[in-house]
């Protein structure tokens, strides 16, 4: 007999044999507008099926790789117990020589993936792609939230080490922190990356609302001005695709998306970073 299961496309290799490990998220506690991040992964894994395996912008095929999707994660608890479990499984993940894409879920889950990160690669760099700069040093009355994680990643990895592109939205004291620290690149996805990003390990963390709501309205926070679908591809290709250790895209609600058609370009997101991070590397 042959029953299926919801997996991201064809991403069923064998945990053992994958080098690539797809990983859901469904962290859905500290929404402050548009909650529903919980159904996200799977609303993901269900618009992939639309996909073709096959990526023509880098003629390479979800079907000849190894890719593994474990499924999600069951989140139980507080908030920062929920992030120790993210973290904990990144931490195995990554000890057993894989590299993790995960779906989210709110924002908040790339806090966990970096402390488990940072643990391995001592010298990682995250570059965040989002309209907001997440990084209120609170966030009604929170330390933990969407609205503050890049403060908190920033921590982790410390001065120089957090690059961030896209943003449009800031808070007066957030857009100035920015500045001061230096993290903001520009708000285009023209702008230029620093050259030492091809020499340290990456992890990428991909807000969907980077992108115009006109493309992708279904996120928690919306914002309108934002990337179309086509300068996201042509900004993900000029990335060091072999630097990648870990990647996550976040932030879709899909109460919000009715239509489906955000999960859509989540999906095609997810597809294009799989085949980055199957891309050989030696750190
Ligand atoms: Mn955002
Ligand atoms: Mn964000």
């Amino acid at each position: 007999m042959k029953a299926s299961s919801l997996s991201f496309l064809c991403c069923r290799s064998p945990y053992e044999e994958s080098k690539v490990v797809i990983l859901g998220c469904p962290l859905d506690l500290t929404a402050s507008f548009r909650p529903g991040y919980r159904f996200a992964p799977n609303a993901i894994r269900e618009a992939s099926w639309n996909l073709e395996s096959y990526s023509p912008l880098w003629e390479r095929d979800l079907e000849e790789e190894k890719i593994c999707d474990l499924g999600d994660l069951e989140l139980a608890g507080t908030v920062r117990e929920a992030l120790g479990q993210i973290e904990e499984a990144v931490r195995e993940l990554i000890g057993d020589g894989k590299r993790p894409l995960l779906l989210g879920g709110e924002h908040l889950i790339t806090l966990g993936a970096v402390k488990a990160l940072k643990g391995q690669y001592v010298d990682l760099v995250v570059l965040q792609v989002d309209a907001h700069g997440d990084l209120r040093e609170e966030y009604l009355g929170a330390e933990l939230s969407h609205a503050t994680v890049m403060r908190r990643v920033w921590e982790e990895v410390g001065a120089d080490s957090l690059l961030q592109v896209g943003v449009r939205s800031w808070d007066r004291t957030e857009a100035q922190w920015a500045r001061e620290a230096g993290t903001f690149l520009g708000e285009g996805p023209e702008v230029t990356l620093p050259a030492e990003l091809k020499e340290r390990p990456l992890y990428l963390t991909l807000d969907l609302d980077v992108l115009d709501p006109g493309i992708c309205p279904g996120v928690g926070s919306p914002e309108p001005g934002g990337w179309n679908f086509k300068d996201l591809m042509a900004f993900l290709s000029r990335l060091p695709a072999d630097r990648l250790v870990g990647t996550d895209v976040v932030e879709l609600s899909p109460p919000f998306d009715p239509m489906g058609g955000s999960a859509m370009v989540a999906a095609k997101v997810a597809r294009e970073l799989l085949l980055q991070l199957c891309k050989k590397f030696d750190i």
